[in-house]
């Protein structure tokens, strides 16, 4: 190790230049770390291993700096999945899939159209629907999914309620749309279609103006789901997809099972349950490390079939950076301030009780060193849930949300933004997208289970996929 005492340079960590015991880095020959640093902030990293290469060589550097500088990660995985031969056909993989939508969404338009034709007694295109951002319409009141093309709108500019075809077809089959519990004291439906299958706005309990009929409104061109259509098919004819014969389980997934069944490695199958004469009682269970071009195939296979995954070893495709406590804190804190909560506060939850409290993220990290009891004696457990708040993980901490993207497996369907299976990529600029993450739930936990208080949520669905 080689000790310089005469030339003072800053250690890279703490930025003080009094240190008289440095490492410095042969890699880059640039940046040194005190000795006091490596053992505070690395202390699984030996002396000689910094001098070999420093943290910030190997991209862990837990520095204020570099905890703020993001992308550098998700550039270097990027060039994995974007870089390759695999663009074409995975693009053709999802316009296949993607065409069946296309046609159902095709023929509700068409039959809303003859429904409209019907009542006015003449051809009639939707005129363009007047709201400014249209392209974030959502049937808001009722089943709350995104609006594609056509829909139902109040006319009344005071009003404006909007409503999806779907909902529409429900209401005229008498089902109140939405799940919505209508019936009135006489349990008679206050809002139905009328007779010709035209739709009243609702009255105002359920959010309408109850004065007139809705009108059929369009987002994008009339036409534009037909020529999507036809380009979809035209592009795709010629496109088989892989036929794969899934009926007596994986073959891939047997395929490697037998092959090595006889040595102790681990295999790509983990079982999941004994149910007798069954073909799907294992889970493709593959390791992140060993994953070679064909997994993706693999993957697919299963995930078409429903099945849950499980990828092992996925972290140990990250940099190393820190998820100590005592390293997230710093990290937080400057995120925090980016957030514009100078109070540096957070409302985490407590799991014994899911009562609500805030709290300084001091106090919070620092639960976890000391967990104080709660007064019945079992630990105090605390969870931040939904991190940060809003869609920025990135801006707020942008290594962790880097580092975490790099573990995800699979980037072409999980990147939020450049995942070439990632249907929610495709979106235009401007489109409502359902939150995508990363997100974080972070919480204290113990050894044993504690038969109340557990902080580990261990099966979670919601509305859209998350990571
Ligand atoms: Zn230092
Ligand atoms: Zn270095
Ligand atoms: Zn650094
Ligand atoms: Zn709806
Ligand atoms: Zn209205
Ligand atoms: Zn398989």
């Amino acid at each position: 190790i080689q000790h310089k005492r005469l030339r003072r340079k800053r250690c890279h960590q703490c930025l003080k230049n009094d240190k008289l015991e440095v490492v410095i880095c042969c890699n880059c020959k640039k940046r040194q770390y005190c000795y006091d640093c490596i053992a505070e902030w690395y202390p699984k990293k030996k002396k000689e291993e910094v001098e070999h290469s420093c943290p910030f060589c190997c991209g862990n550097c837990h520095c204020d700096r570099c905890l703020q500088a993001g992308g550098v990660m998700t550039v270097l995985n990027l060039l994995i999945f974007t870089g390759d031969g695999n663009k074409k056909q995975n693009s053709l993989y999802i316009l296949h899939s993607a065409l069946p939508f296309l046609r159902k969404i095709q023929l509700e338009q068409q039959a809303e159209l003859d429904i409209e034709t019907r009542i006015r007694g003449t051809k009639n295109s939707p005129s363009r629907s007047a709201h400014p951002q249209d392209l974030l319409i959502a049937c808001f009141n009722n089943c709350k999914t995104s609006i594609a093309n056509f829909h139902r709108s109040c006319p009344n500019s005071h009003c404006s309620y909007d409503i999806c075809l779907d909902c529409c077809n429900e209401l005229r089959k008498g089902i109140q749309p939405g799940g919505l519990d209508v019936t009135s004291t006489s349990g008679h439906v206050s809002w139905e279609a009328n007779e010709d299958g035209g739709i009243p706005c609702p009255p105002e309990k359920f959010g309408g103006c109850g004065t007139g009929n809705l009108e059929l409104r369009r987002i994008l061109k009339e036409a534009w789901v037909k020529l999507l259509i036809e380009r979809a098919e035209y592009f795709t004819s010629n496109y088989r997809l892989p036929l794969l014969d899934c009926s007596r389980g994986c073959s891939m997934c047997r395929a490697v099972f037998s092959s090595i069944r006889d040595n102790s490695r681990f295999s790509e199958e983990r079982q999941a349950s004994c149910r007798q004469f069954s073909q799907d009682n294992f889970l493709y269970c593959p390791d992140a490390i060993d994953m070679g071009d064909a997994e993706s195939a693999h993957f697919q296979m299963h995930w078409k079939r429903g099945e849950p995954v499980i990828v092992r070893n996925a972290v140990a495709k990250a940099s190393g950076l820190s998820w100590e406590p005592k390293v997230m804190l710093r990290a937080f804190k400057t995120a925090c301030r980016k957030l514009m909560s100078n109070d540096l506060k957070v409302k985490a939850i407590d799991c014994f009780d899911w009562c609500e409290l805030e709290i300084s993220i001091d106090q919070f990290f620092k639960g976890y060193l000391d967990m104080i009891g709660h007064q019945n004696g079992l630990p105090r457990i605390l969870k931040l849930k939904d991190w940060p708040p809003s869609n920025s993980f990135e801006q707020c901490l942008p290594r962790y949300g880097a580092e975490f993207l790099a573990m995800i497996p699979f980037p072409e369907y999980t990147h939020p933004r450049y995942g070439l299976l990632n249907l929610v990529t495709k979106l235009p600029e401007g489109a409502s997208k359902p939150d995508l993450g990363p997100k974080m739930y972070i919480a204290y936990g113990h050894a044993g289970e504690l038969g109340r208080g557990e902080s580990v949520a261990k099966l979670h669905c919601d509305v859209s996929d998350a990571v």
